[in-house]
This record gives C-alpha cells, structure tokens and sequence, in this order.
C-alpha cells in the first residue's frame, strides 16, 4: 500500500495502476461501515484508492471541524489489513491552494431539503471536494454509503449534470450489534447517549413493521417514529422526514421507493440514520 500526499505523487502512481480504479472517499477515522466499502471496490476493481481528507468546506461554521476524530496510523493499518493500494492524504492547502474561489453546486430541492436546512453549505463543500477528487483521481468506480442518503442523491444527480465518466455504487448501511449505525461522530457519544441513541434505528423498525402492516400515511409513520425517539429525554429532533428516494421531495402517501430519514441531537451530537423501502 502506497500513501501519497500530493496530486502529483497520486497521479504518477496512477499512470501505470491497472483497471478498472475503484474510489472510496472518506474523513477518517474509519470504521466498518468504511470498511464494507472498501471491500466492495477491491472485490470490484483492479486498483483501489481511499482518500482520507477532512473536508473544511463542507463543516458549518459552528461545527466540529477542529474536534473531528482522527487516527492515521490506525486508519493506515485498516486499510492495508483491507488491501488498498493507494491512500491519498492532502492537505487542505494541496486540495485548496491558496486563491481556490470554485465550487461546484447541485442547485435544486436535493441540496435544500433534509440535512441541508441546518447545514446550508454542507453539500456545496461535499460536490466540490468530491469533483475536484474525481479530477485528481478519474474513478471508474466510486463507493459511497447509504447511510448518507441524501449525500449519494446529491452527488448522482452531479455525475450525470457534469458528464463525469465515474459510476457510482452505493454501500448499505453498515451498524452496530446494537443496531446503531456506524458513524466516525459515534466516538463523541458517553455511554448513556449512546443507549439512548438506539431510538433511532429502534423507531425505524417499528415504521418499517407499519408500513409492512399497510400504513401509507407518511404523518402516521412520522408520529411514531417521532413518538418512540421521544422516549429518550435527551434527544433533539432536527427532522423527520418520509421523502421519495429519487427527488428527495417529501411525501403525503408513501409510494414508490421511499426515504425515511431522521436527524436527531443528542447533547452536542448529531446522527442520522435511514431506511429505503420500496412501496409494493
Ligand atoms: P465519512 O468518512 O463519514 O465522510 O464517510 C465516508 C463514506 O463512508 C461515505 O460514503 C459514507 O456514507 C460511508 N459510511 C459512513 N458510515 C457508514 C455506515 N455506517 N455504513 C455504510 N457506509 C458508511
């Protein structure tokens, strides 16, 4: 496994690696949910890259920027473990020199709706860090996970408007024993936040068992989830959302293939989780 630092050193290694170039982005401190991604593209591809890059474009100003969790050596060992070949580790100055003033911006209800009414620019930075990382890198493939759901719509609906050549795959999403999915974010959980945190996936299942059971209203599904993550007391909701899977556009009768998708607060930390349901 080789690690490079600069566009350069990556480039020139890749001039010779053999196809297909299978991509995995990603912030660090990597978990197995990483890890399942990272195993897709090596079973997928010829050559493996895994980008470590905590993206400061796509951190709000109020957000954990300076505080995200990092451990290069352990990240190292994992993806050396997993058989990667490459890993590209830039610094912020390498993937935005001095002068960058260029972003790239999906502008339509995808980047407006969901995570993104309380993080505005969040998917600005996530578009143009990931363009610009396709650029240096020129994937056939690249993984990302559905646990970021609306991430993956976002960046679907870039690939096609920019022409970009890649193919994307999706990773399902990958939790804990305890059914909590994995998130670098999950370090900054006590251990209290973290029992309590397991309402999520817990009010997930009981609206998937609703729907099972033939509920279409999207309120009556949202009034339990929202009813069984209220047994926790420390938990904020940001949102609870039923919204179609393609256009992200929130749903009255569920139909189709749908997103359920929550963002909730616990002490400082916010987590999000989904489930994807095709409507019979
Ligand atoms: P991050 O390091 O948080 O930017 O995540 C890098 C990639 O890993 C993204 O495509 C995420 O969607 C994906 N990912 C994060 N957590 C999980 C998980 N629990 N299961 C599957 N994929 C995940």
């Amino acid at each position: 496994m080789k690690i490079c630092s600069t566009i350069l050193e990556l480039q020139n290694e890749l001039k010779s690696a053999k196809k297909t170039v299978g991509f995995v982005p990603t912030m660090g401190y990597l978990h197995d949910g990483h890890i399942s991604l990272v195993n897709e593209a090596r079973k997928q591809n010829q050559t493996v890259v895994v980008s470590i890059f905590v993206n400061p474009t796509q951190f709000g100003a109020n957000e954990d920027l300076s505080s995200y969790p990092k451990d290069l050596q352990r990240d190292f060992k994992l993806l050396q473990d997993a058989k990667v070949d490459f890993v590209f580790v830039p610094s912020v100055d390498e993937i935005y020199p001095n002068g960058a003033c260029t972003f790239v911006e999906v502008d339509s209800n995808l980047t407006k709706t969901l995570c993104a009414k309380s993080r505005p620019t969040h998917f600005r930075g996530v578009t143009t860090v990931v363009a610009k990382l396709f650029n240096i890198i020129d994937p056939d493939f690249a993984y990302f996970g559905q646990k970021d759901a609306q991430q993956v719509a976002v960046i679907k609906q870039m690939v096609r408007d920019l022409n970009f050549r890649v193919k994307i795959r999706v990773g399902q999403i990958i939790r804990q024993e305890n059914g909590l999915a994995m998130s670098s974010r999950n370090s900054y959980l006590n251990k209290e936040q973290e029992d309590e945190a397991l309402v999520l996936y817990k009010s997930l299942k009981q609206a998937k068992k609703l729907i099972q059971d033939g509920e279409r209203s999207a309120q009556t599904i949202k009034n339990s989830i929202e009813k069984t993550i209220k047994l926790s007391k420390n938990a904020q909701i940001d949102y609870i959302q039923i919204v179609d899977s393609l256009t992200l556009q929130d749903l009255e009768l569920l139909k189709d293939e749908i997103l359920i998708a929550l963002a909730v607060k616990f002490g400082n930390v916010r987590l999000i989780d989904n489930l994807l349901m095709e409507i019979k």
